[in-house]
C-alpha cells in the first residue's frame, strides 16, 4: 500500500495504523481523530495543527549529535544555538519553543528591529540574542537598551557603518556596548536553491579589507573587548556540505588571524543556517547526516585552532528551518472531484453514431492485453480527428462527449492491461485522467513557496489508508487563480482515493510547512491564515487542543487593508430597511464576522 514516502521524510513522527495517519507519540492520536475534534466544535475550513513536541525533538538532536561530536573529539569550545525568527514568528510556535528549550540556553535571533523586540520581549534572558541584517541607529539604540535590560546579545555588522553608528549611540546613551560581531564575505559560495546568500557577490557581509578596516576601528575606540564573533551563513537548506567545509576553513583561519592579531575576547564562530530538510516523497535527496555536519564543523574549527595555536572557538549555529519545519501541518478539506471519470453509463449513444464514434466503441469492447497499446494509440488519433470535425461541425456536442468517455476508458482500460509502472508512456497518459481535487485552502496563503519557487511539501489523505489509491490526482485550491494549483507530477506523482464525497470527508494534509510559510503566506483573494491550534501532550499521553486561534474575520481583513470599515459597513447595510431586510442584514452581519474559506 502507498505510504506516501513516510519513511523518507517522515522521521518516524507519523505512522499509518488501521489505515489512519497517527502521530508516533504519547497516545497517537489519529490526525482524523484531532481534525474531528476540532470541527466538531463548529470550525469548518482548513486547519493548521502545531505540535511543539516535534520542534523540542528537532532542538534536542541538534544540541545531543554536536555534543557528541564535542566528545569525541574533546573540543574545548561549547556548542550554542539560537532560532532565527524569519524563520517563524507565530505566538503558537514561538512561546511552546522558549518555553521547552530554556535549559538548553536555546535564543533568538532578530534581522529586522520588529523581530529584536519580539526577542527583547520573550527570550530567555541567560539565552543569547544575535542581531543580523541591515541596522540603523534606531535598531542599534534597541540592541544597547538590550543590552540594558541584561540579555546576552550580539550585533552581527553588514558593513563598517554599522560599526560608525555603534561608536555614535555608545558615546549618546552612554551605556556598555553589546557584544559585536563581524558577517564576514566568504569567497566560497553556498549550495543549493539559497546559495546565493554566500560568496564573493552576496548581499551581507564584510570583505577582507573591511574586517580589517572595522579591527581598525574597533581598536582605535576601544571596542575590541567587545568583538566576540565571526558569523556565516551560505544559504538555507544546503543540499551538499563541501561548500560548508570550504566556508569552515576560510572562517576558521579568519577567526584565527584576528585573534593573532589581539582580539582577545573574540571566541565564537557563528555558521549560520542552511540544515537540510528532507521534503521528497519519492527519494532520499539528502547527501549528508546530523552526524557528519557536526563532525566536520567540530573537526574543522579544531584543525585549524591547534595548526594557528588558538583557542577552540564556541560554535554558534542559526538553523530554522531544520528546527520548525515539522511542527506544522496543513490539513485542507476535499471540497469536490472534478472528474474525467464518466462510465459507459454516461455515454449517450445515438441509433446513428458518426462513424469514428462506432470504432471507438469496438476499440474499448475489444481491448486486450496484446492489443491495448496499439488500440490505446488509435484512440487518442481518433480523439483528435473528432475535435477537428466538431470544429468545423461536422459532429455535435454529444459525438463529441461520446468519444471523450470512450478514450478516456479506453486508456484506463490499457492502463490496467498494461500495468502502469511499466511504460512511461502510460504514466504520462494518466495526465489525460487524472482527477482534479478542488481543496478548501489557499496555496497563496498556505504554502507561498510552491507558487514562488516550486518548493515540494509532503502530500498525503489522513484516512484510506489501507486501501489503494488509484487515481492520478491533480490540487486545485479555492483561489481564483489557475497558479491555485498543484498539479500531476509525474517524477512526484500523487496519487489519491476515490471518494464519494456525498457519504464521507476526505481529508489532505501537507507537511513540513512550519518553516518560512506561515509567516510568507499572501491575502490574495483575502484568504487569510487558517484557524490554527497546538496539539500539546499531557503527562497521561492524552493531547490537548492548545490556544485554539481562529482565522481572521472579514471585517478585520477590511481594517487591515485600511478601509473605513464603519463607512464599509454603512454602505452595505443601508439600502436594508424594512422588516423583510432584517433577516438579510442579520444573515450580512454574520458573514462580516467570517472568514473567507468555505462551510462545507
Ligand atoms: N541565519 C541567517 C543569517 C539567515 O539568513 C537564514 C536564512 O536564510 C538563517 C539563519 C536560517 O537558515 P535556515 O533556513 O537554513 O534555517
Amino acid at each position: 500500500m502507498n505510504n506516501y514516502g513516510l519513511d523518507i521524510w517522515g522521521d518516524d513522527n507519523f505512522i499509518i495504523d488501521n489505515g489512519v495517519l497517527k502521530v508516533n507519540y504519547a497516545s497517537k492520536p489519529s490526525l482524523i481523530s484531532i481534525v474531528n475534534d476540532i470541527r466538531s466544535k463548529g470550525n469548518k475550513g482548513p486547519i493548521t495543527l502545531r505540535f511543539p513536541h516535534l520542534t523540542i525533538k528537532q532542538i534536542n538532536k541538534l544540541y545531543n549529535t554536536f555534543d557528541k561530536s564535542i566528545n569525541e573529539y574533546n573540543y574545548t569550545g561549547k556548542f550554542n544555538a539560537v532560532f532565527p525568527l524569519k524563520v517563524n514568528q507565530l505566538p503558537n510556535f514561538i512561546h511552546p519553543m522558549l518555553e521547552n528549550s530554556k535549559h538548553l540556553s536555546y535564543g533568538l535571533e532578530a534581522g529586522s528591529k520588529a523581530e529584536l523586540i519580539l526577542a527583547m520581549a520573550y527570550n530567555n534572558i541567560q539565552c543569547p540574542i544575535i542581531v543580523n541584517g541591515f541596522k540603523d541607529k534606531d535598531m542599534i539604540t534597541l540592541a544597547f537598551i538590550a543590552k540594558s535590560l541584561g540579555h546576552d546579545i550580539s550585533l552581527i555588522l553588514e558593513g563598517i557603518n554599522e560599526l560608525e553608528t555603534i561608536i555614535e549611540v555608545q558615546k549618546e546613551l552612554d551605556l556598555p556596548s553589546p557584544s559585536i560581531g563581524l558577517r564576514v564575505r566568504l569567497h566560497s559560495g553556498g549550495s543549493g536553491t539559497w546559495a546565493k546568500s554566500g560568496g564573493i557577490n552576496s548581499k551581507f557581509g564584510l570583505s577582507a579589507t573591511e574586517i580589517l578596516d572595522a579591527y581598525e576601528i574597533m581598536k582605535k575606540y576601544n571596542l575590541l573587548d567587545k568583538f566576540t564573533m565571526i558569523h556565516f551563513h551560505i544559504g538555507s537548506a544546503m543540499k551538499t556540505i563541501t561548500p560548508l567545509k570550504k566556508a569552515l576553513k576560510e572562517s576558521g583561519h579568519i577567526y584565527a588571524q584576528l585573534k593573532t592579531m589581539g582580539a582577545t575576547n573574540l571566541n565564537a564562530i557563528n555558521i549560520g543556517g542552511g540544515l537540510f530538510v528532507e521534503y521528497s516523497q519519492s527519494k532520499s535527496t539528502k547527501e549528508y547526516s546530523l552526524d557528519e555536519f557536526c563532525s566536520d564543523v567540530v573537526f574543522t574549527l579544531q584543525s585549524i585552532a591547534k595548526n594557528k595555536n588558538v583557542k577552540e572557538p564556541n560554535i554558534f549555529i542559526e538553523s530554522g528551518r531544520y528546527v520548525s519545519a515539522s511542527n506544522s501541518i496543513l490539513i485542507a478539506p476535499v471540497l469536490e472531484l472534478f472528474s474525467n471519470d464518466y462510465g459507459e453509463g454516461s455515454l449517450r449513444l445515438k441509433s446513428h453514431n458518426p462513424e469514428i464514434v462506432t470504432e471507438l466503441y469496438a476499440l474499448y469492447n475489444e481491448m486486450q492485453d496484446n492489443t491495448a497499446r496499439e488500440f490505446m494509440h488509435d484512440a487518442l488519433e481518433h480523439l483528435e480527428s473528432i475535435l477537428t470535425l466538431f470544429d468545423l461541425g461536422y459532429v455535435d456536442l454529444q459525438d463529441r462527449s461520446n468519444s471523450e468517455i470512450l478514450v478516456n476508458l479506453i486508456i484506463k482500460k490499457a492502463i490496467i492491461l498494461l500495468e502502469i509502472d511499466n511504460y512511461s508512456e502510460l504514466r504520462s497518459l494518466e495526465e489525460r485522467i487524472q482527477e482534479k481535487y478542488l481543496l478548501n485552502f489557499s496555496i497563496f496563503q498556505s504554502l507561498p513557496d510552491f507558487w514562488g519557487i516550486g518548493q515540494q511539501f509532503p502530500i498525503m489523505p489522513i484516512t484510506h489508508l489501507d486501501k489503494p489509491a488509484t487515481r492520478s490526482a491533480t490540487l486545485w485550491d479555492i483561489t481564483c487563480d489557475s497558479d491555485g494549483e498543484i498539479p500531476f507530477n509525474q517524477d512526484e506523482p500523487l496519487y489519491l482515493h476515490d471518494i464519494d464525497l456525498s457519504k464521507e470527508d476526505y481529508f489532505i494534509a501537507f507537511f513540513l510547512t512550519g518553516a518560512y510559510q506561515d509567516i510568507l503566506g499572501m491575502r490574495h483573494n483575502l484568504f487569510v491564515k487558517p484557524h490554527e491550534v497546538n496539539i500539546k501532550f499531557l503527562d497521561d499521553g492524552s493531547y490537548k487542543l492548545d490556544n485554539f486561534l481562529k482565522s481572521q474575520k472579514i471585517l478585520d481583513i477590511f481594517d487591515d487593508l485600511d478601509f473605513d470599515t464603519k463607512q464599509l459597513q454603512n454602505n452595505l447595510f443601508s439600502k436594508l430597511q424594512n422588516s423583510k431586510d432584517i433577516k438579510l442584514l442579520k444573515i450580512l452581519k454574520s458573514y462580516l464576522e467570517d472568514n473567507s474559506y468555505l462551510k462545507t
